[in-house]
């Protein structure tokens, strides 16, 4: 059945976003209906909203959302009524090469549907008819949604759904960075810049991994406070430094063997191959503009064997990735409940946004249901 549900709707650029009663179709082959119970507001889903990220518009918001299946289209046999799931802003596809050799973060199906399911169909509109995208396949911040099998994960019980959904995204996204594309070995120094709700997870990620030091690097003291009770060993306020380079160097006794980029900039990019010792590795997390670019000294390449490179959605292999997350979540050693800093009703969804623009929140969390 079609279902009339509240919903976050990015319309314009320029506009905040509005809270807007719209239709949400039944699943057809391969999909299902979830009613959602809790989406993170998260920095891509403002980047999309603000064009930073261009998308068409108008768009349903939200690509970290859990919540419980009510609806089975024709085909799913992986999912049924009940099941407890959470959404992943990757579609797998199963067959590509990438799916093939283990890295379903850069499938091909994913990368052609960033704002419709991923057989390209719309199964969202307004009151009058008009469809509306969906982030990432998603577009979860509503009461309810349809998404592709392939979108979707079935968790366990016994974590709140809250936790859940912060897995699928920011979470993955950070600790995956460390332990998946870094591989950070046990007793190393690592930086991470920005202490926001990824680079909160890029920390608590090095500390899982057993690095020896690790340097959050933020231009807010409230997020460098939260940075120690995600695992910070130190802190430096780039706002109070002249050179933020030196000043790591300095500490690190020469460089760190890893950097996480968890800004989205190329000047923190820079920064962070910088700060690197030789045979030391940067990985890129944060979601730069499309405009932006780095630069770095090309030799230091070749004679500092250094690595820069890219990390997206934690080099993420949801299905095995996220019940290996919710395991330390288990066993003590995975921090979620201290993440979620404010809880929105849908109807505070503008000002979730807002708040996420002033970097009041570790992760702000909408509660649907
Ligand atoms: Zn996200
Ligand atoms: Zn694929």
């Amino acid at each position: 059945m079609k279902r009339k549900v509240k919903a976050v709707v990015a319309r314009a650029n320029n506009a905040p976003v509005s809270v807007e009663e719209i239709l949400v179709d039944p699943p057809e082959q391969g999909e299902v209906t979830i009613r959602m119970e809790a989406c993170g507001v998260c920095h891509t889903d403002l980047s999309a909203a603000t064009g930073v990220i261009p998308m068409p518009l108008p768009m349903v918001l939200g690509h970290e959302g859990a919540g419980v299946v009510v609806e089975v289209g024709q085909g799913v046999t992986a999912l049924a009524v009940g099941d407890r799931v959470v959404s992943s802003f990757v579609s797998m596809c199963g067959h590509c090469r990438y799916c093939s050799t283990g890295r379903p973060q850069l499938c091909d199906q994913a990368a052609k549907a960033v704002c419709t399911l991923p057989n390209g169909g719309i199964r969202t509109h307004d009151l009058n008819g008009n469809p509306l995208h969906v982030f990432s396949g998603c577009g979860v911040m509503a009461e309810y949604a349809t998404l592709h099998a392939d979108n979707v994960i079935k968790v366990g019980a016994d974590v709140s759904m809250e936790c859940c959904a912060l897995i699928s995204c920011g979470v993955m996204t950070g600790v995956g960075a460390v332990i998946n594309t870094a591989r950070l070995t046990a007793g190393s120094i690592a930086i991470v810049f920005g202490a926001g709700g990824v680079g909160l997870n890029a920390i608590q990620g090095c500390a899982i991994a057993g690095a020896s030091m690790i340097v959050a690097v933020d231009r807010s003291d409230a997020k460098l406070d939260l940075a120690r009770l995600f695992g910070a060993t130190h802190v430096v306020n780039a706002t109070q430094e002249d050179n933020v380079v030196r000043t790591l160097k300095k500490l690190t006794g020469g460089g760190a063997d890893y950097a996480f980029e968890c800004v989205g900039l190329g000047s923190v990019v820079a920064q962070a191959y910088g700060a690197l010792r030789k045979g030391g590795m940067a990985v890129v997390v944060g979601v730069a503009g499309t405009k932006d670019d780095t630069s770095i000294r090309t030799a230091s390449l070749t004679f500092e064997e250094k690595t820069l490179t890219g990390s997206y959605y934690g080099s993420a292999r949801p299905r095995e990735d996220f019940p290996r997350l919710m395991s330390l979540y288990r066993a003590g050693r995975l921090k979620l409940d201290e993440l979620i800093t404010h809880r929105y009703r849908i109807y505070e969804a503008p000002q979730a946004f807002d708040d996420l623009t002033h970097g009041r929140n570790a992760r702000g969390m909408i509660v649907l249901g």
